[in-house]
C-alpha cells in the first residue's frame, strides 16, 4: 500500500485542530472540581449535603441584600456564559436523550436573564397613630428542591436564583438521569458565589441522586421547605411529607382556536410553541381544538409552518405503539425526540424543515388525554367555541396549569380564561409567550399550579414576617 504524502497531510492537520478546538472549549468550561475537594457543593449523602446546607444558611443570615445582589448577579453572570450555555444544552441533550440543542440554549439564556432576584421581596407597611409596621420576606432556611428531567438546568438556574434571592440555602434532589448535567452546573455556581464572596455551600446536591435520597431529603428534619417540579407522583409524595410544600405538577396544555381567530398567526404560534424543545416544556401546547369552520384552513396553514399531517390510520398506529408502552404509560425512550426521527421510525420520509406531526383525532383518544411530551400533536374538531372550550377543560384534567386561545372575540377568551382556571392562560401566542420568552412578564419553570403560588419567584420562597414599633415612626 502506498500512502500518499498530501492526504496524509491532510489528516494529521485535522486531528490536530479537532484537538487543540476540544482543548480550548475544555478550558473556556473549566475542569469539575475533583470529588470531595472543599465547598464544591457535592456531598456523599444527603445528611451531609443538608447539614452543609444549613451551616450556609447560618452563615448567609450575617450577609447584607446588597451581598444577595451580588451574589444573584453572579450566578445570573456565571449562566450566561456562552461557553457555559453551549455546555448546559449540548450536555442535556446528550444525557437524558431528549430535546433540542438551540432550544435547550434559549430557555437556558432565558431563565437566567428573567428570574426575578432580591427586587421581588416588596416590603410591606402600614403607618399610623399606633406607629409602623412592615412586613417583610424572610428565609425559610434550607430548602429541597426536586429538578425534572424535562427542563433539569433550567429548573436549577430558576431555583438557585429565585431561593438564594430570598435568603435560603438549597439542596437539589434531580432526576438521576440528569446527573452529570446538574453536578456539573452546581460546581460551577459554587465557584461563582465563591468568587462573589458568599458562604459555602449555599448550594449543594448528592454526587450519587437515587429516588431514595430524595426520600431521604424529604424527611430529613433540617429541610424546611419543599419544592417539587415534576409530574403528579413527585408533588403528591412532597404535598403529603408533613413539611411547608410547592408542587408544581404536570399539565396537558390544551390550545383552542375559534372561527374569528388570524387563523395564519394561530398556525405559526402553534407549530412554534409545540415544537419547542420537542414539546418538553409542561407549558406547550399538547392538542388543538379548532372550531369545525375553520379546522381545514388551519391544519393547512400548520403545514406551511413545518408541521406534517399523519392521515392513514395504519400509520396513525404505529404512531400510537411507537409512543405507548401501555394504554396510559409512555416510553421513556421517544419522549422529547424530533418529529423526524419518530417518523422515521413508522416510516415516513418527512419534507425538510418537518418540525411537528399533527393527527385529526377524536377527544379521547389516548394522544388528547395524555401528556405525551413529543411532538405529536392531535387536532380535534369542536361545533362551535363552546364546544371546543368544554373539550379544552376536559381534557386540561383540572391540572389548571396552562391553556392557550387564539380568538379576536375577547368574550370567548374572557370566558375559557375564567371557567378553564389554569395557571396561565396565553392569548393569540405561542404557549412560551406565558413565562416571558416573547410575552411580558419574568420567566419561571416552576410553575406552581397545584398549591397555588402559580410562576414561582423569589418571594414564594420566603415567609411573611411582621415587625411592629409601637407609638413611633409615623412622621405624618
Ligand atoms: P418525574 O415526576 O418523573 O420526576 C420529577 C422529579 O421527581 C425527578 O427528580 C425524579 O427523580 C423525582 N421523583 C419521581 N418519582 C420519585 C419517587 N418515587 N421518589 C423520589 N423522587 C421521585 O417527572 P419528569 O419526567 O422528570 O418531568 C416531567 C414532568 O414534570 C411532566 O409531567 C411535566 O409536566 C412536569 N413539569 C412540571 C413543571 C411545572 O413547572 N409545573 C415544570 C417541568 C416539568
Amino acid at each position: 500500500m502506498t500512502l500518499d504524502i498530501a492526504v496524509l497531510e491532510r489528516l494529521v492537520d485535522q486531528v490536530v485542530r479537532e484537538v487543540a478546538s476540544q482543548v480550548e472549549r475544555r478550558a473556556a468550561i473549566g475542569t469539575p472540581s475533583a470529588p470531595g475537594t472543599a465547598h464544591d457543593g457535592i456531598f456523599e449523602d444527603m445528611d451531609a449535603a443538608v447539614k452543609a446546607a444549613k451551616q450556609a444558611h447560618l452563615a448567609y443570615l450575617q450577609c447584607t441584600m446588597s451581598d444577595r445582589r451580588r451574589f444573584v448577579a453572579a450566578l445570573r453572570a456565571m449562566a450566561l456564559r456562552p461557553e457555559v450555555l453551549d455546555h448546559l444544552a449540548t450536555a442535556t441533550v446528550e444525557e437524558t436523550g431528549m430535546g433540542d440543542v438551540d432550544d435547550k440554549r434559549l430557555k437556558n439564556k432565558m431563565v437566567a436573564e428573567l428570574t426575578p432576584g432580591v427586587e421581588d421581596l416588596i416590603t410591606e407597611a402600614w403607618s399610623g397613630d399606633a406607629g409602623l409596621t412592615t412586613v417583610e420576606y424572610s428565609a425559610f432556611g434550607v430548602i429541597g428542591a426536586i429538578t425534572p428531567t424535562t427542563n433539569p438546568t433550567e429548573t436549577l438556574i430558576c431555583n438557585s436564583i429565585g431561593m438564594l434571592a430570598a435568603g435560603n440555602s438549597v439542596v437539589f434532589s434531580p432526576h438521576p438521569r440528569a446527573r452529570q448535567v446538574t453536578l456539573w452546573l452546581v460546581r460551577r455556581f459554587n465557584e461563582a458565589l465563591a468568587e462573589a464572596g458568599a458562604p459555602p455551600n449555599l448550594i449543594t446536591m448528592v454526587r450519587e441522586p437515587t429516588l431514595e435520597m430524595t426520600q431521604s431529603m424529604m424527611t430529613h428534619p433540617d429541610v424546611r421547605m419543599l419544592v417539587a417540579t415534576g409530574g403528579p407522583g413527585i408533588v403528591d409524595m412532597v404535598l403529603r411529607s408533613g413539611k411547608k410544600a410547592i408542587g408544581a405538577g404536570a399539565g396537558n396544555p390544551p390550545v383552542v382556536v375559534d372561527e374569528t381567530a388570524d387563523i395564519d398567526q394561530a398556525a405559526c404560534d402553534i407549530v412554534n410553541g409545540a415544537s419547542f424543545d420537542n414539546n418538553l416544556p409542561c407549558i406547550a401546547e399538547k392538542e388543538v381544538i379548532v372550531v369545525d369552520e375553520v379546522a381545514d384552513l388551519l391544519i393547512l396553514h400548520m403545514k406551511r409552518h413545518g408541521a406534517y399531517e399523519v392521515k392513514e390510520p395504519a400509520v396513525i398506529a404505529r404512531l400510537h405503539d411507537l409512543v405507548f408502552k401501555t394504554e396510559t404509560q409512555l416510553k421513556a425512550e421517544w419522549v422529547g425526540q424530533s418529529a423526524t426521527k419518530i417518523l422515521d421510525a413508522v416510516g415516513v420520509q418527512a419534507p425538510a424543515g418537518t418540525r411537528l406531526i399533527i393527527v385529526e383525532t377524536g377527544k379521547d383518544h389516548p394522544f388528547v388525554q395524555r401528556e405525551m411530551m413529543t411532538p405529536i400533536l392531535p387536532v380535534v374538531r369542536a361545533k362551535d367555541v363552546d364546544t371546543a372550550i368544554a373539550i379544552a377543560i376536559e381534557v386540561e384534567h383540572g391540572n389548571r396549569h396552562t391553556a392557550v386561545m387564539h380568538s379576536k372575540n375577547v368574550s370567548s377568551l374572557t370566558r375559557m380564561a375564567r371557567l378553564i382556571q389554569t395557571t396561565i392562560f396565553v392569548k393569540n401566542g405561542p404557549s412560551y409567550a406565558g413565562i416571558g420568552i416573547g410575552g411580558e412578564g419574568y420567566c419561571s419553570f416552576t410553575i406552581a399550579g397545584p398549591t397555588g403560588e402559580g410562576l414561582t419567584s423569589a418571594r414564594t420562597f420566603a415567609r411573611r414576617r411582621r415587625c411592629i414599633l409601637v407609638g413611633d415612626l409615623n412622621v405624618r
